[in-house]
C-alpha cells in the first residue's frame, strides 16, 4: 500500500508542496514544531535509513542538494537549520517512508529528548 508521502507526491491528498523535480518532493509539515518545518522526501518508497542501499544515494544526494536551495529559497540558510531524520520505534518515526525535516526560523536550542 502506498505510503502517505506517496499519496502527496501522487496528488492524491494535498500538501503545502515548496519544491519539487524528478527525485525529490518537499512539502510544509501538518503539524509544524518550528517556524519553518518542512519535510523533504525521495520519490521512492525506501522504509527507513535502515534500508538505503548503495543504489539510493542518487536520491540522498538529491535530498541534500534540495535542502539546500530550499534554505536558501526560504531565507534560513544563512542563520541556519536543523535536519533531522527519525528511525524506528527509538527515534520516534511515524511515517515509514524516508524523510528528512528541516526545523528553522528560530533558534532551535540544544538537542533534547
Ligand atoms: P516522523 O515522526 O515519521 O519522523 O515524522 C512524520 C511527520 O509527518 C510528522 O512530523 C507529521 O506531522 C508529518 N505528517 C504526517 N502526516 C502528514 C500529512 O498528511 N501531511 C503532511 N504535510 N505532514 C504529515
Amino acid at each position: 500500500m502506498a505510503t502517505i508521502f506517496t499519496k502527496i507526491i501522487n496528488r492524491e491528498i494535498p500538501a503545502s508542496i515548496v519544491f519539487e523535480n524528478e527525485k525529490v518532493i518537499a512539502f510544509k509539515d501538518i503539524n509544524p514544531q518550528a517556524p519553518v518545518h518542512i519535510l523533504v522526501v525521495p520519490k521512492k518508497e525506501i522504509a527507513t535509513l535502515n534500508d538505503v542501499t548503495k543504489e539510493d544515494f542518487e536520491y540522498i544526494t538529491a535530498i541534500y542538494q534540495a535542502i539546500q536551495e530550499i534554505t536558501k529559497e526560504l531565507g534560513i540558510s544563512e542563520k541556519g537549520y536543523r535536519v533531522i531524520t527519525n528511525c524506528n520505534s527509538h527515534g520516534g518515526q511515524e511515517v515509514f517512508h524516508l524523510h528528512f525535516h528541516i526545523l528553522g526560523g528560530e533558534p532551535l536550542g540544544a538537542l533534547v529528548k
